[in-house]
């Protein structure tokens, strides 16, 4: 089921002296394709819990309309929606077994939609086997780990078949290692069943791990739509190329004169073709320092770290605003970590130019 949102407002009364609304999501438009799973991502308070509310019917717009396919169903209350919802804390019934959890929504259907014991037994096991939690269905939630919890308000979700299944930050209270483990599980679940999915998260790497399309909000503003990869290679401001990336995106304050990049009064670093002559803001991703004792940007060496596989150097730089400079070049370089400079080339494609004023990138080719 193919969602639109279309210029989507939601305005709050604000209780404050001055008495202005909050505008907690701001004119948002955009399509969430059939079948995928999409990443709603951005830091707390940008309006994520707030657009996944209006989706599933439990705040009402402003103004701007949703379709569900071609239906309008702003105006629906929730119920006869068809989306499936799991919050962060899982809201299980404590005094119901896994099963009678599970059963529950089944059981307040009314009139055609009305089901029989052995449908309901049905749905509730193909639930149960989806999210493998067969050999459960008899405990009660407190009974349960964090990770099983989840799985079982997912399920919930899941029986009443859905169109849509909606997850406001699911894997919060959850470990480091549920987290990784959960986050795979709802993609598989999301892939077997090929159920449109909206999936709220503040944390980048989440989204970028099992989303096909990532929305990054700021301010209740809409900032980028795109593939993972595209957004990570190619952000549109400096907030979206400062939000996604581990380690972050080191940022620099330089100048561009004559179509060459400058962090440094004298040596330039980088050519910047059709770019004109003004202050920037750069970005370089930690991928994109080629080391070289020919290198044009010569840094302080603090020390370096080995990760296996790649290593990560750090230094300092008198115009990096970071406190460090994080670069992961692959394991087989040599880095004297007695030395006290390091050299890199950059590479082009993983040095990004922004607006000194907006944020706003400026592209060169
Ligand atoms: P978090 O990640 O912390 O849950 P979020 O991105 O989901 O944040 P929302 O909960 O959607 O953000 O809130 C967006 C903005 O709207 C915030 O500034 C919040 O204070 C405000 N807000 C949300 N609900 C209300 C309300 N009922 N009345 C007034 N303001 C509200």
């Amino acid at each position: 089921m193919k969602v639109v949102l279309q210029n989507l407002t939601k305005k709050f009364p604000n209780r404050n002296k001055k008495g202005t609304d909050v505008i907690a999501v701001n004119d948002f438009s955009f399509e969430i394709p059939d079948g995928k799973l999409v990443g709603l991502l951005g830091p707390s308070g940008c309006g994520k819990s707030t657009t996944l509310f209006m989706i599933c019917g439990l705040e009402e717009p402003t103004e701007g309309n949703i379709f569900f396919g071609e239906d309008n169903v702003t105006e629906l209350p929730p119920e006869h929606r068809g989306v499936g919802v799991v919050f962060q804390n899982y809201a299980l019934y404590p005094h119901l077994t896994v099963r009678q959890n599970i059963i529950f929504p089944l059981q307040n259907l009314k009139g055609a939609d009305k089901l029989s014991k052995e449908e309901m037994n049905e749905r509730v096991l193909e639930a149960a086997k989806l999210v493998q939690i067969e050999e459960l269905m008899e405990r009660k939630p407190s009974e349960l780990s964090g990770g099983q919890q989840q799985r079982v308000a997912i399920a919930r979700a899941m029986v009443k078949m859905p169109m849509v299944l909606l997850l406001d930050e699911p894997l919060s209270n959850l470990d480091a290692r549920l987290r990784l483990q959960t986050r795979e599980e709802i993609r598989r679940i999301q892939k077997e069943t090929g159920i449109t999915t909206i999936f709220v998260t503040h944390d980048q790497e989440e989204a970028m791990s099992i989303s096909d399309v990532i929305v990054v909000m700021k301010s209740g503003e809409l900032q980028q739509i795109g593939k993972p990869q595209d957004i990570y290679d190619d952000p549109v401001n400096l907030f979206v190329a400062k939000f996604l990336g581990t380690p972050p995106i080191n940022i620099f304050q330089g100048k561009v004169k004559g179509g060459k990049l400058y962090l440094t009064e004298n040596t330039a670093v980088l050519d910047v073709p059709n770019v004109a002559d003004q202050d920037v803001t750069v970005g370089i991703r930690p991928e994109g320092f080629i080391p070289d004792e020919h290198g044009s940007l010569s840094c302080n060496l603090v020390r370096v770290e080995v990760m296996g596989r790649d290593i990560s150097v750090v230094s300092t730089h008198p115009a990096c605003e970071n406190p460090n400079v994080r670069s992961i070049i692959d394991a087989d370089i040599e880095i004297d970590p007695e030395s006290t400079t390091v050299c890199f080339s950059l590479k082009p494609h993983k040095v990004l130019l922004f607006d000194k004023e907006t944020g706003k990138r400026i592209y060169f080719t």
